[in-house]
């Protein structure tokens, strides 16, 4: 118990660190490459890389932070999320994106032990985080993210079907198991989703659905198997449509407008991660099973 406490924390600790890059990463990687269209987001002057400037600067007086400024959450709640310098404030964002990649981290420990799948399930989580926090400010799912999903996701199959790594590969559910499988999850995972978009642009003449979307899809395939595909696809659309009807009812947009789609998948995915058959079946006192169990 003492141990499960501890490595808590620990993990707690090391995801909100990760988060803080994040959020580094979710303002530097879309600066200057593409076009904002959430507003309050500051300019910059010059190239922004994730590397350079290697150090943290604040955005308003583009004073360099001190250590003490970039200590995930506690700074934020040490200067009462104003700059140290200038006292600009600093968007409540950066303080979510810790908090969120935290618990996750946590949740990535409790729910897969100390293990390699553990550590896989928060590489992929962390890129999850990180697509949320872009497709809110730039309506874009960056190729850099899932693209690298799709390859890893056939590799870990690959590698699942032909080398001998017994007890460190396969990674275990809810991971790809072989290498039909991540192929297979990229088909139904980018295929369906294209088809769509194909029969918008023709019938309807305009996009129903980003390719960054589909991408996305294809990359949770070729990690997950089409299951984790088609289980997005439709937590997305739910949660998707209740909030999209929820603001034309508030009148914040009309209904042609185009609803950014990642985070709600990215929420999708992550039921699908952490596996909420699962909680479901906890809650109604049931033989707790995995729902990838249950599909595979
Ligand atoms: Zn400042």
């Amino acid at each position: 118990m003492v141990e499960v406490i501890v490595f808590s924390i620990l993990c707690f600790m090391l995801g909100a660190s990760t988060g803080s890059f994040l959020g580094l990463c979710a303002y530097r990687i879309p600066m200057g490459v593409y076009e904002p269209v959430r507003e309050g987001i500051p300019e910059t002057e010059g190239p922004l890389s994730i590397t350079t400037p290697v150090r943290s600067f604040c955005p308003a007086c583009r004073h360099q932070l001190s250590w003490l400024h970039i200590v995930p959450l506690f700074s934020w709640l040490l200067l009462g999320g104003k700059c140290g310098f200038c006292r600009t404030k600093i968007p409540f964002r950066y303080f979510t994106i810790e908090l969120i990649t935290a618990v996750l981290c946590t949740l990535c420990y409790l729910r897969f032990g100390l293990s390699l799948t553990a550590l896989g399930a928060f590489v992929v989580v962390s890129a999850l985080i990180l697509i949320t926090y872009i497709d809110i400010d730039y309506m874009i799912i960056p190729d850099l993210i899932t693209y690298p999903g799709v390859a890893l996701g056939l590799l870990l199959g690959a590698a699942s079907s032909y080398l001998p790594l017994h007890g460190v590969l396969p990674l275990d559910r809810p991971f790809t198991q072989s290498l039909t499988e991540s192929a297979l999850g990229i088909l139904v995972g980018g295929g369906l989703p294209y088809l769509v978009w194909w029969f918008y642009i023709v019938v309807r003449k305009r996009e129903g659905l980003g390719l960054g979307d589909i991408k996305l899809l294809a990359a949770l395939g070729a990690l997950f198997g089409y299951e984790c595909a088609l289980v997005t696809i439709f937590i997305g659309s739910v949660i998707g449509s209740i909030v999209g009807i929820g603001m034309v009812l508030c009148r914040k947009m009309g209904f042609a407008s185009y609803l950014s789609f990642g985070p709600y998948l990215v929420i999708g995915a992550l039921l699908y991660i952490f596996d909420f058959g699962n909680l479901a079946m906890f809650l109604r006192g049931e033989a707790p099973t995995t729902m990838w169990r249950m599909l595979h």
